[in-house]
């Protein structure tokens, strides 16, 4: 028995153990091409993706089917060819042409594509942009400016930078709108190829491929084709594969394979590289290997920014008054698609009734419900810092700044105080707002209610601040 033969009996026993799919991809074009000191077989395989799926799905299935045709214990190791893409690829042809070739080689070809035939499966690729999003309609301020400055770096140099490059933030803060951004710009000035997805739509492909055993080759080669195909990829909310560990090891192929072609990868996610649970280590090192960038939610003036933005060009801007901007960027959430959400209400408003003038008690009468329904009371955060501003004598910018003189530290105490006791914000917000964090905030509100107890004077002064609010 040759070769040829005996790798054909065992293929046709590993046929009858995997379903027709996984066979046609993963062992079909696999051929036996020596038997190394009598010991090793060494199986020929077309890629380096395919040699990694192999060992990591199908070790033990290969052992053990060589070992029933032969009743030996045989090692077996996979080698990849280099000169794969010109090679005849019918099993016929195999006698003469496999013995000459050189088998030790690991090199994956350069940009080799790793698949060529499912045109039918992806037959117009779509990369899932929307052009809406550009960097020409983002907002910049402090709040998400180092994102920015990242997003637009990557994306005058793809695979060269920050790679990867991720972005973290809270849910509706713009991580998507930059995504689609840096795709557009790739997409309009190199002519790459980009694919934007979210995590979730990857799991969903690849666990497809792994459950459906009816389904034909096709599947897989698609998969690897609309992934790895591409100079660039963009993976939105890359937490949602937490805790999928099968689609981790997918994906870490994935960003491996990017990485080691200099391709650019992008990756949001609602927390920062570290506090992803439920992910591995590998991954989580490997996030944080480019550029980590973090998206705050807006502040008081960057709503402004926002506002302003979006009105400008609206056939009803000018009726609007500059109050009902200021009244909408301290009474929303600090988050940017809630505050496109109370614009679109004002608009609708605006058709409706037809005012001359949309002034404070226009917006006041019409958007209540808007920034009602979200449990937003009449303080804000911005009101407060302003009063106790006023009354202690300071800017508002002191206040959340870092001086820690005995005065300003004690106005910044009696702001975060009275935001903690009149509004409905979480503490985590209230301390963003002044540049502080959580713990912070709970210190202020300790200390004061401590002190209250003692001093009849702070005991005024808060009544008289409040009385101003
Ligand atoms: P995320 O992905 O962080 O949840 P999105 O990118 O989906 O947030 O943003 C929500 C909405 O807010 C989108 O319509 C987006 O265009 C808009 N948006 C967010 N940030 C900005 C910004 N800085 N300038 C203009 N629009 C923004
Ligand atoms: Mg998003």
């Amino acid at each position: 028995m040759n070769n040829n033969e005996l790798w054909a009996q065992i293929l046709s026993r590993i046929e009858s153990s995997v379903s027709t799919m996984i066979y046609n991809i993963y062992f079909k074009d696999t051929t036996l091409v020596d038997i190394d000191n009598n010991n090793t077989f060494k199986i020929q395989v077309k890629n380096e993706f395919m040699k990694n799926h192999l060992l990591n799905h199908f070790d033990d299935l290969i052992s053990e089917k060589i070992k029933e045709v032969t009743k030996k214990d045989y090692l077996y190791e996979l080698v990849i060819s280099q000169t794969e893409l010109e090679l005849p690829k019918k099993k016929e042809e195999d006698n003469t042409y496999m013995s000459q070739l050189p088998l030790e080689s690991t090199n994956i070809v350069e940009n080799q594509p790793i698949m060529n035939v499912v045109d039918e499966v992806f037959p117009d690729y779509n990369d899932n942009l929307n052009p809406n999003y550009t960097f020409e309609n983002f907002v910049v301020g402090e709040q998400n400016g180092i994102a920015y400055t990242c997003a637009k770096a990557v994306a005058d140099k793809p695979g060269v930078l920050y790679n990867p490059l991720f972005l973290y933030g809270k849910s509706g803060l713009g991580k998507t709108h930059l995504m689609h951004a840096i795709g557009n710009e790739i997409k309009r000035k190199y002519n790459k190829r980009v694919l934007y997805i979210s995590s979730k739509q990857f799991k969903e492909d690849y666990q497809e491929i792994f459950s459906n055993k009816n389904t034909n080759t096709t599947l897989l080669e698609a998969f690897k084709r609309k992934y790895y195909d591409k100079d660039v990829l963009i993976i939105d909310d890359i937490q949602f594969l937490a805790s999928a560990d099968k689609t981790q090891e997918e994906f870490f192929n994935t960003f491996e394979a990017f990485r080691n072609f200099q391709k650019q990868i992008i990756i949001s996610s609602d927390t920062s590289p570290d506090d992803l649970q439920k992910f591995e280590d590998r991954l989580k090192t490997r996030f944080a290997w480019g550029m980590t960038a973090q998206i705050s939610p807006p502040d008081f003036v960057l709503k402004l920014k926002i506002l302003n933005n979006k009105m400008a060009g609206h056939e009803t801007a000018n009726r609007i008054k500059p109050e009902v901007l200021e009244y909408i960027a301290n009474n929303s959430q600090s988050d940017v698609r809630h505050l496109e959400g109370i614009i679109n209400r004002l608009y609708v408003m605006i058709m409706m009734y037809q005012p001359e003038v949309v002034d404070l008690a226009f917006a006041q009468q019409y958007l209540k419900d808007d920034i009602d329904n979200n449990n937003y009371t009449e303080n804000s955060i911005e009101k407060i810092k302003k009063a106790v501003a006023d009354y202690y004598n300071v800017t508002v910018d002191t206040l959340k700044s870092k001086k820690r003189k005995a005065e300003i530290n004690k106005a910044r105490q009696v702001a975060i105080y009275l935001c903690t006791m009149t509004t409905d914000e979480t503490v985590e917000r209230i301390g963003l707002s002044f540049n502080r964090d959580h713990a912070t905030v709970i210190h202020a509100r300790e200390k004061i209610t401590e002190d209250l107890k003692t001093s009849e004077q702070l005991k005024n002064e808060i009544k008289e601040i409040k009385d101003k609010i």
